[in-house]
């Protein structure tokens, strides 16, 4: 056997002659606007800590706190002895939050994202997913076993006319705000389409949670709709809580469910408990503090007036997430550094994170942001992108 059996290097060779290598940066501050990134301080324009949560005093004394009570470690699954009173008291916290009779805690957002799809359907059901979902979402489509098709980016017409299938179960699956793009999806279309062709919608609302709506309950407080008329909601805890973990959220049949059948829930240790204390914390500061979301909208709104100022192609996004399409993987991550250099982080998205030749910086803002970084931003951008 040799050693290049599995040809690891000369595939390894081939990511980076496409431009498509990865690699990690070191960080060794907390997670906020300023970071300090393989020992240099930037301005952090690449996180998905919306609200600036991950590390506020409030929700690291909670998590402290916890960790004092339980220890670190839950020592099992949530079904065997892992399921702390900080879990059940945070699920009823989400479930109030969401409007909805139920929220049950997954570990991560990809795992809850395999868990609701394959515990839901299967061989003979029915999937449409939005062109742009998150990989999660594709992923717990194929372990399902169902099958699926893909209508173009929020084209109503187009998946109206993939759903045809009359047998099994038929589920719409969508990003609520669409994670490299920062649309929404057109959920009051998709829910009454799913309506009139008897099928149920399921919502990631990853990037919607806390950012979205009048206390921050996400893309369907911000269209209000109902449980009923969108049946599955994810959320996860990591962006917009500032935490760690996932939730759905449902009707109290959905919910058990799950518990039954979601193997990505059974078979798994529970998340910490003073992860769940620190989250019901953030919960608390996200619903209160307004003035996050309302800074955030602002922010956002100068980055879009200076933006068009500068004659820079922006997406119709209203939302934290902000890209610019450069196109080509190669000059997306020449901007990138370039950027870097200045002393701004942000990221460079290449495919298959997002289509092919649509490679693209990826700027996201927080609650945390002055005004001031906005605009140091914009000069920079106007820098590299002159070149
Ligand atoms: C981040 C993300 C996930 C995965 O959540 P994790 O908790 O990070 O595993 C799922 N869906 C979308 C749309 C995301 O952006």
């Amino acid at each position: 056997m040799t050693e290049d059996y599995f040809h690891l290097a000369s595939d390894l060779e081939q990511i980076k002659q496409q431009n498509l290598y990865r690699s990690r940066r070191l960080v060794s501050s907390p997670q906020g606007v300023v970071i300090e990134v393989d020992g240099q301080q930037v301005i952090n324009f690449s996180s998905n800590d919306y609200l600036g949560l991950a590390n506020h005093p409030n929700v690291i004394q909670s998590f402290q706190q916890a960790a004092n009570q339980y220890g670190v470690g839950s020592g099992s699954a949530h079904l065997i002895c892992g399921h702390s009173q900080s879990h059940h008291a945070l699920e009823q916290e989400l479930a109030e939050f969401t409007g909805r009779d139920r929220a049950l805690l997954f570990s991560t957002g990809y795992m809850a994202n395999l868990g609701v799809i394959s515990a839901l359907m299967g061989r003979g059901d029915h999937l449409y997913h939005d062109r742009l979902n998150h990989a999660s979402l594709l992923d717990g489509g194929l372990l399902s076993g169902a099958r699926f098709k893909r209508y173009k980016h929020n084209d109503i017409a187009d998946l109206q006319q993939k759903i045809t299938e009359k047998e099994g179960r038929a589920l719409i699956v969508t990003d609520g705000v669409f994670s490299m793009d920062g649309d929404l999806a057109v959920l009051p279309e998709l829910a009454t389409l799913a309506n009139d062709k008897n099928a149920w919608v399921m919502v990631d609302d990853a990037h919607g949670l806390g950012v979205l709506g009048e206390t921050g309950a996400g893309v369907l407080q911000y269209y209000g709709l109902t449980q009923q008329q969108v049946p599955v909601l994810m959320g996860t805890l990591g962006k917009g809580f500032g935490t760690f973990g996932a939730f759905v959220a449902g009707s109290d049949d959905l919910i058990e469910t799950l518990i039954q059948k979601a193997k990505t829930y059974v078979f798994t240790t529970a998340l910490p408990a003073a992860i769940a204390e620190a989250t019901r914390t953030s919960l608390k500061l996200l619903i209160t503090e307004n003035w996050r979301r309302d800074k955030l909208r602002q922010l956002v709104l100068r980055f879009k007036t200076g933006a068009d100022q500068l004659g820079l192609q922006l997406m119709p996004s209203e939302s934290a997430i902000q890209p610019i399409i450069i196109g080509d993987s190669k000059k997306t991550v020449e901007i990138s550094e370039a950027l870097l250099n200045k002393g701004f982080l942000v990221s460079a998205i290449r495919p298959p994170t997002v289509p092919k030749a649509e490679a693209r910086l990826r700027i996201t803002f927080s609650a945390n942001h002055k005004e001031q970084h906005v605009d140091q931003l914009l000069d920079a951008l106007a820098g590299v992108l002159d070149d």
